[in-house]
């Protein structure tokens, strides 16, 4: 027996969201799970109004970078055009479509208070001619029900006496998106259809489009298995939205997360692998994914849990890849690639790399993303400190105790040994002159040397940044300071 053949069918409408990628991973685990299983991508591009061609660049880059490259395509769906046509003509021959010349207003007049949804089937009967202004709809069983076997959901029973008669294709004779869907799947021979549970509604129908095709046309293609994976929702347990949240996948890259960390934590999404651990390797959630074991509730998408993990797959860097990871933001002239904002404020010129080489691993210890890496290092390649108004008010100009600190900070910083533990233990020093502890006595310090209130280790810094350059920062701020 040959392996699953699966497939993702994004409709290319916009950015690359967590959602899709989800969808993606878990289809791409059940074609990992085989040695023959096959993941193809299939670009739903039908609906001219709506695709743009950078969208689908954008979907097959993020593939790539996050590392599920299908097997067979890109292919697109609006090269299949004449396939479908040939499925509306065989369903049309077949009996299985009438024409309809209603239309919306004249449905919901005919209604009247009735809120039954759907068509009312006023055409069915009617030998309705078709013509340039006909659509085809399906005339659905009125006996009998559908049954979605979910691999997710378990059976999911439809009364077809419920399932209106749909719209197929349009009075073009070009099928809708229920219907192209299908004959993609079944031409593929898609094993398993695993998407988004807003697509369970649809699936009764496609059911029935897929039985009548094999009848029609003579080829019976199995039915495929399906999954709806649960929807994903925000903090307020809102749906995630497009407008609303942060969704792009592309802007994961830039703010700075790690491939791998994203997956762990996409694989988390509806599905958890066994164990209390979470943070497991993408070859453990491979070979522990079913898609039995997957929830149907409502999957709470959570970015800080996201940059937590991202974080921990930091720090498993070994050094040498954490100096590459980190090169896009802190030597973008070395990196093929760059982050589309927060370009560094140093160049290659006053760049130091055997500064940023000594303090990558307390940075590395210290970061959650890539992106917070320049903010963190800067004091060190500009030829001032970096200035933050608030922060200077508050730890330097309003503050006698500091003020007095730095100015004696001078002789001190002029004479001692410059190591860390001595730079240290000269702070802790002074600060017990003034009565300050090691907290409040650094604070006034790392404020003028690095112009931020947080950091990577305060003494390890200025033995880094040098005595000369610590003495000159630490007297432009007290001028700064009117002192
Ligand atoms: N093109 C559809 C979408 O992006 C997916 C259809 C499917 O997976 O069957 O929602």
């Amino acid at each position: 027996m040959s392996g699953p053949r699966v497939r993702f069918a994004p409709s290319p409408t916009g950015y690359f969201h967590v959602g899709s990628a989800r969808t993606a991973l878990f289809n791409w685990f059940v074609a990992r799970q085989s040695p023959d299983g096959v993941f193809l991508l299939r670009i739903e591009d039908t609906d001219a109004d709506r695709n743009r061609e950078e969208w689908v660049d954008g979907i097959v880059a993020a593939m790539h970078w996050l590392g599920f490259d299908p097997d067979e395509g890109p292919f697109r769906q609006t090269d299949n055009t004449d396939a479908h046509r040939a499925a509306v003509e065989d369903l049309f021959r077949g009996g299985y479509l009438y024409p309809c010349a209603c239309t919306s207003d004249e449905v919901a007049q005919r209604k009247g208070d009735n809120k039954t949804p759907g068509y009312d089937g006023y055409c069915r009967d009617r030998d309705v001619p078709r013509g340039p202004t006909t659509g085809l709809r399906f005339r659905t069983p009125r006996e009998g029900a559908t049954i979605v076997h979910d691999k997710i959901r378990g059976d999911v029973v439809t009364e077809n006496a419920v399932i209106e008669d749909f719209v197929v294709a349009r009075s073009s004779g070009a099928a809708l998106f229920a219907l192209a869907n299908v004959v993609d799947d079944r031409n593929d021979r898609i094993t398993h259809v695993i998407r988004g549970e807003e697509h369970l509604p649809n699936t009764p129908k496609q059911i029935l489009l897929w039985e009548a095709l094999s009848t029609t046309t003579g080829v019976t293609v199995p039915i495929p298995e399906y999954a709806h994976l649960p929807i994903l929702v925000n903090e307020q347990r809102k749906k995630l939205s497009k407008r609303r949240d942060p969704v792009a996948v592309e802007s994961y890259r830039d703010a700075g997360y790690l491939p791998a960390a994203i997956l762990n934590y996409l694989s988390l999404l509806g599905w958890s692998p066994r164990g209390d651990e979470e943070k497991v390797p993408l070859s453990v959630c491979i070979e522990q994914f079913r898609l039995e074991d997957v929830s149907h509730s409502p999957a709470f998408f959570d970015l800080k849990k996201m940059a937590h993990m991202n974080g921990e797959y930091i720090r498993e860097l070994s050094p040498e890849d954490f100096l590459a990871a980190a090169a896009p933001w802190v030597t973008p002239w070395t990196s093929k690639w760059q982050p589309t904002e927060g370009a560094p404020p140093w160049t290659q010129e006053t760049f130091d790399f055997a500064v940023w080489e000594a303090v990558a691993p307390l940075v590395q210890e210290r970061v959650a993303l890539m992106g917070e890496i320049v903010p963190m290092i800067e004091f060190f390649f500009v030829s001032e400190a970096p200035f933050d108004e608030a922060a200077f008010d508050k730890t330097i100009r309003n503050d006698d105790k500091a003020r007095e600190l730095l100015s004696r900070s001078l002789d001190v910083f002029g004479d001692c040994e410059w190591t860390s533990s001595s730079l240290h233990a000269a702070v802790v020093a002074l600060g017990e002159t003034l009565e300050l502890n090691l907290r409040k006595a650094q604070a006034p310090v790392r404020c003028a040397v690095t112009g931020k209130t947080v950091g990577p280790p305060l003494f390890e810094s200025l033995e880094l940044l040098g005595r000369e350059r610590t003495l000159q920062r630490v007297r432009e701020a007290l001028a700064k300071a009117g002192g």
